[in-house]
């Protein structure tokens, strides 16, 4: 299979044109096997970089404009991670500093603040507690219970993550409070997240570039626009004092942004906008981008996804079954 993968990689059409580039959106990398938003598993993705160091040309998105016109024997790659996860720290940094490989840190600044992941992830960490209701409501928020046992966990935290996304600030932190007594969970061990210390100390680092990915992680399309300004520019300015300098790159929270974000991105000072629709991108120099999402426990389904044949088939099988 992976020789097949190979080969592929080497013959696919888009590989020719130097303009087209990769970018990967990675969050957990981790063995911890959770049922609900699991990581990549450490050796998958150890596998998948060494097969991206062999296949790609991995680089920051500030070198995006001077490759563009060059011609490359090998595609451009770009390594993004979101939610800023201490598994960055735990199992990443090391592998990356022994391979020489660079890659894009989107920090969601709130988590600097609190000590603790983004809103979602809150969610998903009491989900994966051992005693979880059947079924959960709350009629503050909801209007029909999710059905927790017996369905796939990703329909699950779809479930959570619609509810979630409708709230406003205050609402969610009620609505975890809520969730946390119901589940029984009153000191959650939340997943463990990077530290202003940490990104400090990375700022001199030639492997890692840091971008936005928010404030407190809200789906943009919920918000008003001066909401929006108050989001992209609270976290810019707390990643920039951290590091002494610009931050160009924002990642929308959820993948989710429209035309209106986009400029108000742009007045803030954004170059880079980074969104999530599992698509390749054609124009590298179009400084709106998709990203695969990464989350493949495997390394073969990994490649698919990352050379855009899972969406592909995805796409296949719904117009052929639907
Ligand atoms: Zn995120």
């Amino acid at each position: 299979m992976l020789q097949y993968l190979r080969r592929l990689t080497c013959n696919y059409r888009f590989f020719q044109n130097s303009k087209k580039i990769y970018v990967l959106m990675f969050h957990k990398v981790n063995d911890l096997n959770s049922t609900y938003y699991p990581g990549v598993p450490i050796k998958t993705f150890e596998q998948l970089m060494q097969f991206v160091k062999q296949n790609f040309t991995v680089i920051h998105f500030k070198e995006i404009p001077d490759f563009v016109e060059n011609k490359l024997k090998k595609p451009l790659l770009i390594i993004t991670f979101d939610d800023g996860m201490d598994d960055i720290r735990t199992h990443v940094f090391d592998y990356m500093e022994l391979n020489q490989l660079k890659y894009t840190i989107n920090i969601d600044t709130k988590i600097l603040i609190d000590g603790k992941p983004q809103y979602f992830i809150q969610i998903y960490d009491i989900l994966n507690h051992n005693s979880k209701p059947i079924s959960y409501l709350d009629d503050r928020y909801m209007e029909h219970p999710i059905q927790i046992s017996g369905e796939k966990p990703a329909k699950v935290e779809s479930a959570f993550t619609n509810v979630l996304s409708r709230l406003k600030k205050h609402e969610k932190e009620d609505f975890i409070a809520r969730m946390q007594q119901e589940f029984g969970v009153l000191q959650p061990n939340y997943t463990k997240v990077l530290t202003k210390e940490w990104i400090a100390a990375q700022k001199d680092n030639p492997l890692i570039e840091f971008g936005s990915h928010s404030h407190s992680h809200p789906v943009f399309s919920t918000l008003s626009n001066d909401e929006i300004i108050a989001e992209i520019t609270e976290s810019k300015q707390i990643i920039e004092h951290i590091l002494d300098k610009k931050v160009t790159i924002f990642a929308y929270p959820n993948g989710i942004g429209n035309s209106q974000s986009d400029q108000l991105l742009r007045q803030v000072g954004y170059e880079y906008i980074l969104y999530t629709q599992d698509k390749l991108n054609i124009k590298a120099t179009n400084k709106f981008y998709y990203r695969m999402n990464m989350y493949h426990a495997s390394l073969e389904r990994a490649i698919l996804q990352m050379l855009g044949i899972l969406s592909e088939i995805r796409k296949v099988k719904q117009k052929l079954w639907n």
